[in-house]
């Protein structure tokens, strides 16, 4: 089972020629940064303003303390950490090590942690004594059951000093240490896949690749060292990450602001007092932001460009962005497998409001493909395919989703259904991956699925998405069970399986039967439209 598919050499030699991989590390734009204004804030989160310099120092005393520790380049950390400077500190000081980190949601459960760490196998946990699950230390002693070769946990608010996370990244007295080699051809750390099957899958990203995408992303957004970016959304999101995301503002210089959630007053607030001038958002928020102002709220006079993505945003409300928050939009569409399409700063206004954008790279090979895989034409709808410098080969040990989930020519098949204009530019029009987009969070239907099946009342279990005025879309269980179970029943029967709590069910529905496909499988398409129905 392999960690990680590399690229095919010809591609890996063009990547390299064209200037897409520039053989250095992810931390490298970090250095730089630092050496070029050190004083400058690149990480306000609360009151605390972080500088260039401490990121860099704080994550480099982290580094070496983890390898002086017995944590080598090479071994995986399973982190989970809130939104917070030192999310972004961890995380380039794992990149720093060489030690190969995921970055849970801070909404994650116990069920998404120990697929984690099941799969990973780390000898590294960092987490928040403020999640329910790190309050004492009995799931930290689970997981240490899973992976028997964990050999160091730290928290945020750790009472005891030796685990306290906060220890770990003082300046001062670090030790100095011999920097490990990071080779940018290898992997720097795993990337969460929204997923469509049971198990969450694990994305492998590079150096090389996601340093492209970030380096790239931060050119097309124009961000600069006066750039200060709303990170309100889940800071380990592709999106907020990469695209441009924190990292391409640190890559500039610019400062990243942290907010707990996307809730317009606390948002609005930030952006006024530190002069925020762009925010990236999912739909869902967007149409709070709008609500607000309407409802007299103060639109920020210092934002200048919101991005929208992550979930399909109606037309309707795009054209509302400009008029009423007083600032540009951007449409982005992206995924943590790589690709990532943008609307052009200066595309004409409708191109911003109708479209997904287009991709960031001229390599970026793109297709969109009928049901018999062949090309479709301009303005039709088909399934999207992609290959590309910055598009993953592979997910981590998982052959048989591979085999599904690739074609021969190494082509990701993303279950998005897109049209595509002339100029290249994207509308994303539906899915045909089993999963709901509810306000940009993913839900695998089978996960869930398989755990309603677990309940011993029910027979026959089927997640499909309903459409939701506010988040776009929500989950909707269609069951049938062998004797009447009251909904409450079924969603704690889901909690206490440690699920993420924006995977249960919005809405519960019994049937007698399932309708079925030629083959015998459930009818989704079938059972949504009766189900809908009769909401
Ligand atoms: P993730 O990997 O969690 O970022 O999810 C990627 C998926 O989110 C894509 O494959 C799409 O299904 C969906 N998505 C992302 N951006 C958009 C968008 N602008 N419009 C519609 N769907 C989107």
């Amino acid at each position: 089972m392999t960690d990680f598919t590399p690229w095919p050499n010809d591609l890996i030699q063009l990547y390299r020629q064209k200037g897409y991989w520039i053989d250095k590390p992810i931390t490298h734009g970090l250095r730089v940064q630092a050496e070029a204004r050190p004083d400058s804030c690149a990480i306000q989160c609360g009151t605390r303003a972080i500088s260039y310099r401490d990121l860099d120092k704080a994550s480099s005393a982290l580094a070496i303390r983890l390898l002086d520790s017995g944590i080598a380049q090479g071994d995986h950390a399973v982190v989970q950490l809130p939104n917070c400077a030192e999310f972004y500190i961890t995380f380039f000081a794992l990149l720093k090590a060489g030690i190969r980190p995921v970055n849970a949601l801070f909404n994650h459960r116990a069920l998404e942690l120990r697929s984690y760490v099941q799969q990973l196998q780390p000898k590294l946990l960092i987490g928040s004594r403020a999640h329910p699950l790190f309050k004492d230390d009995t799931f930290t002693g689970e997981l240490r059951e899973i992976s028997q070769g964990i050999e160091l946990c730290l928290f945020l608010d750790d009472p005891d000093p030796h685990s306290d996370l906060r220890q770990w990244l003082l300046a001062d007295d670090a030790p100095a240490g011999n920097w490990p080699d990071i080779a940018a051809h290898d992997v720097a750390f795993y990337q969460l896949s929204g997923g469509s099957t049971g198990t969450p899958k694990l994305i492998p990203r590079t150096h090389n690749d996601y340093d492209y995408s970030v380096r790239a992303s931060a050119e097309i957004c124009e961000l600069t060292p006066q750039t200060r970016f709303l990170c309100a959304l889940p800071a380990p999101h592709n999106y907020v990450l990469s695209s441009p995301g924190a990292l391409g503002v640190f890559f500039a210089g610019g400062t990243v602001v942290m907010a707990d959630s996307p809730e317009p007053n606390l948002c609005f607030d930030l952006i006024e007092k530190h002069g925020v001038t762009m925010a990236a958002l999912v739909p869902s928020a967007v149409g709070l932001w709008l609500e607000a102002v309407r409802a007299g709220l103060q639109p920020p006079d210092s934002l200048e460009l919101v991005q929208v993505g992550g979930a399909s945003f109606a037309e309707t409300l795009a054209r509302q962005v400009p008029e009423v928050l007083g600032c540009k939009l951007q449409q982005v569409f992206g995924m943590a497998e790589g690709l990532v399409n943008y609307t052009r700063l200066d595309d004409n206004s409708e191109r911003i409001f109708t479209t997904q954008g287009r991709p960031i790279c001229e390599d970026d090979d793109v297709r969109v493909r009928d049901a018999d895989g062949h090309d479709c034409a301009d303005g039709e709808t088909g399934q999207l395919w992609v290959r590309g410098p910055y598009t993953f080969r592979g997910y981590f040990r998982s052959p048989t989703h591979n085999q599904a989930a690739f074609d021969n020519d190494g082509f990701y098949h993303s279950g998005d259904l897109v049209q595509r204009d002339q100029d290249g530019y994207l509308r994303v029009v539906g899915r045909v991956k089993d999963q709901i987009n509810r306000g940009g969070e993913k839900i695998a239907a089978e996960e869930v699925e398989s755990l309603l099946l677990r309940h011993p009342e029910v027979l026959e279990a089927a997640l499909i998405a309903q459409p939701d005025a506010r988040l776009g879309e929500r989950g909707c269980a269609v069951l049938v069970a062998r004797n009447p179970v009251r909904p409450v029943a079924l969603r704690r029967h889901l909690i206490d399986q440690g699920i993420a709590e924006y995977k249960l069910p919005d809405r519960i529905v019994f049937v007698e039967a399932m309708p079925l496909t030629a083959v015998g499988k459930i009818n989704k398409r079938a059972l949504r439209e009766t189900i809908l129905e009769t909401q």
